[in-house]
């Protein structure tokens, strides 16, 4: 289960800041680079681009328009990328709810959760670690990876 975020509400706002954020950049927001943005608004879900193409078929996207947007996406702070298995997923970075968090990806179904809750102790782990090797982290990309509830419960029956 993916954490869900209430964004339906002012999606239009969101949609004319994410052209601000494009446009102080050096890019252009064109209609389909819109779409794009638009259907990350909507989903709390981790994309990879062919899924963005498969879901956005019949509106005329190439997949190379698709790399290139999540691609610029990304480089602005709209998108933060997730590389599981050396494929790129992308989630929405600003206009989320969502703090730091830990991905786990299912073997069996692909699915991508979020772990969110009780990372105390793991958020701890990485202060502790900053401090003593004297660094400064940017980002948190720990994937875990094994068997979703749902595809174990699937075996059981
Ligand atoms: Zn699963
Ligand atoms: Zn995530």
């Amino acid at each position: 289960m993916n954490t869900k975020f209430d964004i339906e509400s002012d999606k239009g706002n969101k949609t004319s800041a994410i052209r601000d954020i494009m446009e102080d950049s050096g890019y252009k927001l064109t209609e389909q680079r819109q779409i794009i943005a638009d259907y990350f608004l909507k989903s709390a879900e981790h994309l990879n681009a062919k899924d963005i193409y498969n879901d956005l078929k019949g509106l005329n996207i190439g997949l190379a328009t698709i790399y290139r947007t999540v691609n610029i996406l990304k480089e602005i702070g709209v998108l933060k990328e997730v590389v599981v298995d050396k494929l790129s997923y992308y989630e929405l970075k600003i206009y989320t709810q969502k703090p730091s968090h830990i991905h786990f990806k299912c073997a069996k179904c692909n699915d991508i959760i979020d772990i969110s809750k009780n990372t105390e102790k793991y958020l701890q782990l990485i202060q502790t670690l900053k401090n003593e090797q004297e660094v400064t982290i940017w980002d948190i990309n720990t994937t875990l990876t094994g068997i979703c509830k749902n595809c174990r419960e699937g075996d059981n029956a």
